[in-house]
């Protein structure tokens, strides 16, 4: 499923409450330094005519969208960057997010600003900087062997887990990490990043981390990949515990 507008919704986030979506990424395609498995706009595909929107077609989008939404009475809880792949790919990330800061503090000051992304970027300077910007900075880590990375979240060649784990280090506890539980087969290889191994790679690498909140989930909407298996409640919940004895808050969505 492909999000067909710049500015989407608002849609009722099981994580975020009433959110506001922002696309950075084209609207007839999927551009994304990762191509997991699971996602839910499907597997990287470029078309010929896709173009990612510029910054003034995003602010003069998203002030028009909020203005509509106010004038019905309608609240927004979050304003979000996801949509079509990485938002931090945009070259004017940063500029951007600065735009939405100001523009959420002119009409909707209670609204939060949060980010969803995989992180790979997070080197950069400009990202790191607007990522630190934002209420929710929402980061992947599906597990904490890069074997298993490789295989569920098939990042691009510049991938390497010791460096992801020390960006995300940097933040000093100011991001979130969202972790996707789930087992299957892709390439002819199984994979099941909730068994004993992969829960104590993962736990140390989120000592080193160590984010303000962890947020688990299961899968819950159709995925490009077939042969995958959601995980139940129970062992979300189990994770979650082993978490929270480290001190470490958690959130099941
Ligand atoms: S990082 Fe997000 S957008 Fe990119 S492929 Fe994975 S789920 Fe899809």
């Amino acid at each position: 499923m492909l999000f067909d507008e710049i500015i989407f919704g608002p849609i009722k986030s099981r994580r975020l409450g009433n959110s506001l979506g922002i696309n950075l990424l084209p609207t007839n395609g999927k551009l994304c330094s990762f191509d997991c498995i699971y996602c839910e706009c499907g597997f990287n595909f470029v078309n010929k005519t896709a173009k990612i929107p510029t910054k003034e077609q995003v602010i003069s989008l998203l002030t028009l969208k909020i203005k509509e939404i106010l004038a019905k009475n309608n609240k927004i809880d979050t304003i979000t960057f996801a949509g079509n792949g990485e938002p931090t790919m945009h070259p004017k990330f940063l500029e951007i997010v600065k735009n939405v800061i100001e523009i959420c503090g002119i009409f909707c000051p209670n609204a939060k600003i949060s980010v969803l992304s995989n992180a790979l970027h997070c080197g950069k300077k400009s990202v790191f900087e607007a990522l630190n910007l934002v209420d929710n900075n929402i980061l992947k880590l599906d597990s904490g062997i890069e074997a298993t990375i490789r295989l569920i979240n098939r990042p691009n060649s510049t991938f390497l887990l010791p460096a992801l784990v020390e960006n995300m280090r940097k933040f000093n506890g100011n991001l979130i990490i969202q972790t996707l539980f789930f087992s299957g087969e892709f390439d002819g290889k199984k994979f099941d990043n909730t068994t004993e191994n992969e829960i104590v790679a993962w736990l140390k690498m989120l000592k080193i981390i160590k984010p303000k909140m962890v947020m688990l989930y299961s899968l819950d909407r159709p995925t490009p990949a077939k042969n995958l298996q959601k995980v139940n409640l129970e062992t979300l919940q189990k994770i979650a515990q082993r978490l929270e004895n480290e001190g470490i808050t958690t959130q099941i969505n």
